[in-house]
């Protein structure tokens, strides 16, 4: 992806010739210091990149990052007949779906957490379509009820993170969508307010791909920034790398945690093939040994695990925090390393004092750091803590959703839901950017809410509808018909309140 002249940028001037030959730009060597395209003869900390004349393509929609909310995003784009591209820097698409999460919180209102409340399915849609796909492939232990701990959510939906990535590979390859993995965005093209492009570099060259409506389902908000986008960046969360434990026994583990009254959360699902198999259970973390307890707090170990398959248990995680930004690319470094130190020592732990784990074994980690925020990008509306609380709904409502992920603390008022408003997904000061996904909503409470895997995933199909309606009518995102956008969702299958 080009970076060889990062290397060049960081060196000493006398390091260039050596640096240069290993890199295979020796001809380099041979330009006069400080003409166009050279490195900085004075501090050699700088470099000014010469212009090039770069391929374009052109299509009606970019969908930026093909994660949790971006899968949908391009999949509704291109349900509208849009000429899709998805641009994702991975070798698949999923995002944080299939890297770090635990369940999908949550298709459902939490009526359980209020008596008398009837059970609605709040989201619909092209999430659902790809459960019912999963389903298909058995990859997914369907909406399987919480028994225990059910007022924290009232359905557990776990899946498969590999037929995951499998599914909506084909959904998208499918549905058109000209899908770029292994894809990284790298900068906005601007005509005043509006974006024009974006660049895209792959092992296939470096590439200018315009269009007329974009949508930021990168997590960390890049795209938007590169668009000048005003954006902050809290740092409130822990990031995360998380552990998918093999040779397990599922049963010894409940036995065990059961003995000591120690079970928190607890759900039946589909296993290995079989119906009320356990497929999600969490530990109090109360009456388990006092030395477990310590140096798993030490080393930031939680126990919340799920479950499709015997002898598995995936995401229990590692956190810490990071003292600056995880869009800090040194820190990030660091962290990485040392959680992956202390995954060794968390698998030490169980093995050591939970009967169950003696055998058992690291058979997955994620990919790159997991976070839960990077930056919180500025749109028409910041939706409060007391409109998800209050569960209020807006007369521009695009999504519904009824999860927040500090119940029973925090809950959608009476087990109802409240609406995400399309001007929460309307980039501030950009006529034709939407975003979707985590870097919405600003206050914590709220994010604890709106960040969740199938909230990002309403809103992705919200963003993604909508970016196509504004390039089939030719329009920036301010002035599509509201009318028309919520006809367009209901007949995709989104559902609503009234
Ligand atoms: C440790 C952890 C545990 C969690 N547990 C749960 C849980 O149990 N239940 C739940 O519902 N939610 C959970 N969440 C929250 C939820 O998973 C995330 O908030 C949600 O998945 C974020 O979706 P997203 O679409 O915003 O981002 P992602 O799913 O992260 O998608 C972003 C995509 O963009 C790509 N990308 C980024 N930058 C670029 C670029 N410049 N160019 C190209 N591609 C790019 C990334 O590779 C990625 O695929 C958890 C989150 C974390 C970190």
């Amino acid at each position: 992806m080009g970076h060889g002249s990062i290397i060049i940028l960081t060196m000493k001037r006398r390091d260039f010739s050596k640096y240069s030959l290993l890199l295979g730009v020796g001809a380099m060597t041979g330009c006069k210091p400080g003409s166009s395209g050279m490195f900085d003869t004075q501090t050699a900390t700088s470099y000014t990149e010469p212009s090039r004349k770069l391929p374009a393509r052109d299509f009606d929609v970019v969908i930026a990052g093909g994660g949790t909310a971006g899968v949908v995003s391009a999949l509704a784009a291109a349900k509208q007949g849009a000429k899709t591209i998805l641009i994702e820097s991975k070798g698949y698409p999923g995002g944080t779906i299939v890297e770090g999460g635990t369940a999908l919180h949550s298709f459902f209102n939490i009526w359980k957490a209020f008596p008398g409340v009837e059970k609605r399915q709040v989201v619909r849609g092209i999430p659902q379509e790809i459960i019912d796909r999963l389903v298909k492939v058995g990859g997914t232990a369907g909406h399987a009820e919480m028994s225990e701990g059910a007022e924290f959510d009232s359905v557990c939906t776990n899946i498969d993170t590999e037929l995951y990535k499998l599914v909506t590979f084909e959904m998208l390859i499918e549905s058109g969508v000209n899908v770029c993995v292994n894809t990284l965005l790298t900068g906005a093209i601007m005509e005043g307010n509006a974006l024009r492009g974006v660049i895209a570099e792959s092992r296939s060259g470096r590439e200018a791909i315009f269009a007329r409506s974009f949508v930021d389902c990168t997590g960390y908000g890049d795209l938007a920034a590169f668009a000048g986008a005003q954006y902050t960046e809290p740092n409130d969360y822990d990031v995360c790398n998380s552990v998918g434990m093999g040779n397990v026994d599922i049963a010894r583990i409940y036995d065990y945690l059961k003995s000591r009254d120690d079970i928190y959360q607890l759900c039946y699902g589909t296993r290995g093939g079989e119906n009320d198999k356990i497929v999600r259970i969490q530990g109090k973390m109360v009456n388990v040994p006092d030395e477990f307890k310590k140096s798993a707090d030490d080393i930031g170990m939680t126990m919340t695990t799920t479950t499709m398959h015997d002898n598995y248990l995936m995401f229990i995680k590692f956190n810490m925090k990071v003292p600056v930004s995880p869009t800090d690319r040194d820190a990030v470094v660091k962290t990485d390393l040392e959680l992956r130190k202390r995954q060794l020592m968390g698998v030490g732990l169980f093995k050591k004092y939970i009967p169950g784990f003696e055998k058992a074994f690291i058979a997955r980690t994620s990919p790159t750091l997991t976070i839960r925020r990077g930056r919180c990008i500025i749109c028409d509306y910041d939706i409060t803590h007391e409109d998800v609380i209050e569960g209020r709904h807006f007369n521009d409502d695009v999504f519904i959703y009824g999860f927040h992920d500090w119940a029973p603390k925090y809950m959608v008022k009476d087990g109802g839901t409240y609406g995400i408003p399309y001007r929460a997904l309307c980039v501030k000061g950009i006529d034709n950017l939407l975003v979707s996904g985590m870097m919405i909503t600003s206050d914590r409470r709220s994010h604890m809410s709106t960040r969740n895997t199938v909230s990002c995933m309403g809103q992705g199909q919200a963003a993604g509808t909508a970016a196509a309606l504004c390039a089939q009518k030719e329009c920036g995102t301010r002035d599509l018909e509201y009318d028309l956008l919520r006809g367009t969702l209901e007949k995709s299958g989104v559902f609503f309140e009234s």
